[in-house]
């Protein structure tokens, strides 16, 4: 597949990240065994819906993500490398990647780009070191690393130190805000036995603005009875030891105690979107994402392809399915499946979000809409059917018959485990 031109090599297809778009644009092309490779800066395929999950000890880290070399094992034409992308030469089609041996070249044929987007802070960068964001497997060990360890501490102390250890906000009631805020509930209820106080704090004047209407408003009922306060149409304004300062929109200002701070209030595209976007003059929106044309190709080059989190098109949501479509589509224009220059039309099949156990909105249409226990376990079918792996559903499902119908929490045993053998941890951590 790769040849070696003046010390740079050379890929018909070179992918650059595993995640949702990545992976999907990868499957698709070898479906006509069109070789490639894929370079992504994290050895996993990672299923971020299930991150707070991990967070909040229901599932084990590796349930969620498992090796990508070893998802595309059975490809014959994959080449699957661990390194970060870290220049582009448009003109001459090359790409620079760090790898742990030093930098190296590869040139392309064609670029499916895929890298995703990270936590925005709105300006206040310093909240990043203040609060627990959930992006990556390692933010979902550091967000549960802490939780243990408050709940630890605040089952031998004094009311008033137990009240400062479990006091939680969570900022942005987006699907992840509403799962960690009705996930610590549950958490603290049914296997620590304890009273926590939960703050979600949004911007917007509803819960799951996307959402809105009849679904919004079901899930701010059903957050306010499990005992979270939920503070609409608020602005956090500063976060400094133990406490958040929020302001509403009418200018009331109030402090609220919070030992643990988890932020999941909008994306921000960098990295690899603004070297893109410096490359080929790709505009982008506010959130650095770049506005790519209708056939997901990057400004005028009809060789470099950009898809899901990392984009913005059409007013596409920045979810899953977009970017797997997205992959699909640009991997089918590649194979000749479809003509190049094919518009991409996204097939919205509808919405869902956990609020709680046996609590969840989906919303299929704006005439289908389902809420409670239906929707609930509509949310763990499709998320049993998306999760990449056979063993690794048998082991959800095994995980969430303990944390839902029991009251374990399987993935605290992996954090105990790994805490007692530090070696093979050091490992993964190197
Ligand atoms: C906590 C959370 C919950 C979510 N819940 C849902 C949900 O319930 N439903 C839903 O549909 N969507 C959900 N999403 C959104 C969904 O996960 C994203 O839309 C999706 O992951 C986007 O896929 P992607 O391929 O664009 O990027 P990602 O899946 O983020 O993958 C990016 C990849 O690029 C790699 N990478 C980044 N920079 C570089 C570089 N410079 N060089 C090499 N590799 C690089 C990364 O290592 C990673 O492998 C959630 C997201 C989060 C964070």
């Amino acid at each position: 597949m790769q040849n070696v031109d003046a010390g740079i090599e050379a890929a018909d297809v070179v992918i650059v990240g595993s995640g949702f778009g990545g992976l999907a644009a990868a499957k698709q092309l070898s479906k006509s065994g069109v070789e490639y490779v894929l370079i992504s800066s994290t050895p996993e395929h990672l299923f971020q819906p299930l991150l707070y999950q991990v967070a909040t000890g229901v599932l084990p880290a590796t349930d969620i993500a498992p090796p990508i070399a070893q998802v595309l094992r059975r490809h014959k034409g994959a080449d699957v490398r661990l390194g970060k992308v870290v220049d582009i030469d448009a003109a001459a089609a090359v790409l620079t990647y760090e790898t742990e041996q030093g930098p190296r070249k590869i040139r392309y044929g064609s670029l499916i780009a895929a890298t995703g987007a990270n936590q925005s802070y709105f300006g206040r960068d310093d909240f990043a070191e203040k609060t627990y964001s959930l992006k990556t497997i390692d933010d979902a060990e550091r967000l549960r690393a802490q939780i243990e360890r408050v709940f630890a501490e605040a089952a031998g102390a004094d009311q008033r130190t137990r009240e400062r250890l479990l006091s939680f906000v969570v900022v942005g009631a987006g699907p992840t805000g509403v799962e960690v805020a009705g996930q610590l509930k549950e958490l603290a209820k049914r296997h620590y036995h304890q009273e926590i106080s939960v703050a979600l704090v949004e911007g917007a004047g509803a819960v799951l603005p996307p959402f809105g209407g009849s679904l919004s408003e079901y899930a701010r009922e059903s957050l306010t009875r499990n005992g979270v306060e939920v503070l609409l149409d608020t602005f956090v304004t500063d976060i400094d030891n133990d406490k958040v300062t929020v302001k509403t929109k009418d200018g009331v200002e109030r402090g609220i105690a919070a030992e643990t701070v988890v932020w999941s209030a909008g994306v921000a595209a960098g990295g690899f979107a603004g070297l893109l976007a410096e490359a080929t003059g790709c505009e982008t929106d506010r959130a650095g994402r770049l506005l790519i044309n209708q056939d997901c190709t990057v400004g005028g080059h009809a060789d470099i392809y950009a898809i899901g989190d990392m984009t913005s098109l059409n007013g596409y949501p920045g979810q899953s399915p977009t970017a797997m479509q997205e992959g699909r589509h640009v991997a089918d224009i590649i194979r000749r499946k479809k003509q190049p220059g094919t518009p991409f039309v996204y097939w919205d099949k509808g919405s869902m979000a956990v609020i709680s156990r046996f609590s969840a909105v989906t919303k299929v249409n704006d005439k289908m809409k389902f809420t409670g226990f239906i929707a609930w376990t509509a949310w763990l079918a499709v998320h049993l059917f998306y999760l990449v792996g056979f063993r690794n559903r048998y082991v959800a499902v095994a995980s969430w018959l303990v944390a839902f119908i029991g009251t374990g929490r399987p993935g605290f045993a992996e954090a105990e485990k790994a805490a007692a053998a530090p070696e093979a941890e050091q490992r993964r951590a190197a």
